[in-house]
Parts: structure tokens; sequence; C-alpha cells
């Protein structure tokens, strides 16, 4: 029995590595199955990005092989890459030798597959898990060395992947009948800087846009750094009708002495700039950014920076994270914080954003115009995504998920827009 089970956690990166490996397992005959009990293998494909998730993938392998030791379990993901595991395994740079890894498990063999240090995520057979959106990576590694970060030691270089092969996995998508394309990596700005001294991300944008076909590009994350060079060209190039209006731009503090402990190479001020030129030329942009909260050492009054930053700012999305020390880090030598002002800083910035979210979404009341229909929600409602990337809830079955219509939102929470019952159809 050739069953497969996947259980993917982590970026959209991580979640594209499952696709790849989903795709080529099912080329070479092996079935995906939906639950853990239809298996005979199971890959739990991991994320250690942070200290809870990597807890979290250490309880889920010991306690896969303790409830089902008769079924074959491989780790693949960042984990492997940089924590020596005693079950299979297929790092991320490995990801095509998981039929291989697949094979041998099977047979009774252990499998190990890590060696690689880099492999290009391009043009490979995918098995997508929403038939409207395909993730394509276009670089791994990045030009960055932050001291908190542990996906630096999994992809440390920087390998931009080929622009003509990317517009083709475009291509291929939209010929799949895909809508919408995530462009990822670990920092999207980074993307040509490995052979040129600024990011090529606009021109490689400008050809993805040329690719025919009714979809919309979301651009992930970029670090300010790298943009800031490109920034009248990068905005320039958002403005066209394929590019949701929605920039992730992680700051990470609102401190700049924070911000040079953290090894980040901007200063809160080129964030700001950088913000402020996007919704200049693009008023109703979406801000997504992220912030560190309990970096070691870090002051009240440098905390306090950081809720100043997003009152200011009044971000659309914000990922906080509590700050904690990730084995082969820099930060990891640091002196600690304690972990109740770390938590009571998370919970008093959540607080925060919470409030201001609702706040920014409440402007969209009354707001009527195209919805892209992208993902299944509870029962009789889907998730819609406006030119904003604002999720909508609307009425509706996964029947009618890659259609877009036209409709008026009536309510909203923080997290998102609520269009009324009746639509109309623009694109079934
Ligand atoms: S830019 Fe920094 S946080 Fe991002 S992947 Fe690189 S080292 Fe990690």
């Amino acid at each position: 029995m050739k069953n497969v089970f996947i259980e993917t956690y982590g970026c959209s990166a991580n979640q594209n590595d499952t696709e790849i490996m989903a795709g080529l397992l099912k080329k070479d005959g092996f079935k995906l199955v939906d639950s853990i009990k239809e298996a005979n293998i199971i890959v739990l494909n991991t994320c250690i990005v942070k200290q809870p998730t990597y807890h979290k993938m250490n309880h889920l392998i010991l306690k896969y092989k303790d409830e089902f030791p008769s079924k074959n379990l491989i780790v693949a993901g960042c984990m492997p890459q940089v924590i020596d595991l005693d079950v299979s395994c297929v790092g991320p740079h490995n990801i095509e030798n998981i039929v291989d890894a697949a094979k041998l498990v099977i047979n009774g063999k252990v499998a190990k597959f890590t060696d690689k240090k880099y492999t290009e995520k391009i043009n490979l057979p995918k098995h997508n898990k929403n038939q409207v959106i395909d993730i394509i990576q276009i670089l791994e590694g990045c030009s960055g060395n932050c001291a908190y970060c542990i996906v630096k030691n999994v992809k440390p270089t920087l390998i931009s992947f080929s622009k003509n092969r990317i517009v083709d996995d475009v291509r291929k998508a939209c010929e799949r009948g895909c809508r919408e394309i995530w462009i990822t990596s670990q920092d999207n700005g980074a993307y040509g800087l490995d052979k040129h001294d600024v990011s090529q991300l606009p021109e490689l944008l400008r050809e993805i846009i040329k690719v025919e076909g009714d979809f919309l590009v979301r651009v992930g994350m970029m670090n300010p750094n790298n943009i800031l060079p490109v920034l009248d060209d990068l905005v320039e190039v958002f403005k066209n009708n394929k590019i949701f209006k929605f920039v992730h731009i992680p700051v990470q503090s609102g401190n700049d002495n924070v911000l040079e402990k953290m090894k980040r190479k901007y200063k809160v001020k080129d964030f700001k700039n950088i913000v402020d030129k996007f919704r200049q030329q693009i008023p109703d942009i979406s801000i997504s950014t992220d912030i560190i909260c309990g970096f070691p050492g870090e002051t009240e009054k440098q905390f306090q920076d950081s809720i100043e930053l997003i009152k200011d700012i009044k971000p659309d999305h914000l990922n906080i994270s509590k700050f904690g020390a990730m084995p082969g880090t820099a930060a990891k030598d640091m002196k600690q914080l304690d972990p109740k002002i770390i938590n009571n800083r998370s919970a008093k910035l959540t607080k925060i954003f919470h409030k201001i979210a609702l706040e920014e979404n409440k402007k969209w009341i009354g707001w009527r115009g195209k919805i892209l229909l992208d993902e299944i929600r509870r029962k009789g409602t889907v998730i819609g995504r406006n030119f904003a990337y604002k999720q909508v809830i609307v009425q509706g079955d996964e029947n009618i998920l890659g259609s877009f219509v036209n409709a008026k939102i009536v309510d909203c929470t923080g997290f998102y827009l609520i269009a009324e019952k009746s639509f109309t159809w623009i694109i079934p």
C-alpha cells in the first residue's frame, strides 16, 4: 500500500514544498490521503521558526512514533536540516528525494536526505492544496543575518531562481485554472541580489504581469533594506491591476537600537518612508508588518517605541511574536528578558492592534467592488479577497471558488469584512 498523509506547518514556502512533494509522489503512483489513519507513510513537514512551533514539532514526532509504530514517519521541512533526528528525513533542499525516501521506508529502510545545499523549486510537478491558488517560490535563502533567526542556518545562501522559469510556472498555473499566485520566499526583496547590486523584484513582477489571464498576484514578505533602493520602481509596478494592493514589510521593532542588536539593516524611518510612499501612490493599499516583543535587552521605553510605531502606521495586519531564543542563533547567547515581561508586552500590543484593526476595517463598510473567491470557510460561506487583499466573507460554497464577483461590504470584524448576501457575477 502506498498511501501518504502529508501534514504541513509554517510559511508559504513550506506549503509550496508540500505541494511539490505531493506532486512528485502522485506522479510516481503514491496515493495522497486526507487522514493519518488511512496512511502507511506520514510526512511531517516541519517549521522551527519560533520556539512554540519548535516544541510542537518535537512533540508531534514523539506522538506519531508512539501512536503509529506500524506507520512510516518521514520528517521534512527546516527541522532535519539543523536538528539531528533519529527518524527518516528529507531536508528542505532535498524535496526531490521524497519518492526515494518513501520507497526506502516502505521497504523498512531508513531514509536520510539532507545533503543538498540548494534546489531550484521551479517547473516541478505540483499538487495544489487549493485549486485557485498556486504558490511560487522565487529564491532560496536571504541576504540578511538577523540575530534571532534560525532559518538562516537552514537556508544560509541566497540563490535567486531563473526569471523565465518563474514566469513559466505562472503561465502553467493559469493554464491549470489558478486565479491567485503567491510570490514567496524568505525575503522577496532580495530577488536578484546574488547577481545584481539592487533587487530585481520590480523587473520580475513586470514579466509576471505580462502573462495572459485573469489572475492576481500576492507578493509576500520584503525586507525594508532591500526594497528601499528600488522603491519608486516597485511602487510603480504595484499599481498594475494584476497585483494585489498588499505589502508585507516586517519591521520587527520601533526602536533603532533594538533593530541594530537584531542585525536588521535599516532604521525605523526607512520603514516609515516605504509605507508613506506606497500609501501616497496607492491610497487603499494594505500594510502588513511584524513586531518581535521582548528581544533581549529591550527596555520598557524601547518597547513603547514599537507601540507608538504601530499606533502611527495603523497596519491592516500585524504578526506579533514573543521573542524566544532559538538554537544556533546569536540572540541565544544574549541575556534573556523575564518571560512574564515578554508575555505582558505581547498581550499589550495585541490589545492595541485589535482596536486599530477594527477601526481600519470599519472604513470599508459601504465599499462595493470586485472580489476573488479563493478559499472555503465554514459551511455556507467562502473567503474572498478584494484588490487590497482584504479578507471578505461571502455567502456560498466550494462550487463558486475561483469566481470573481461584485459585492458590497455591509459589516466587519477586526479580522475580516462581511459582504451582503446577494452579489453579482463578474467571471463565474
Ligand atoms: S532576513 Fe533575517 S529573519 Fe529573514 S530569513 Fe534572513 S536571517 Fe532570517
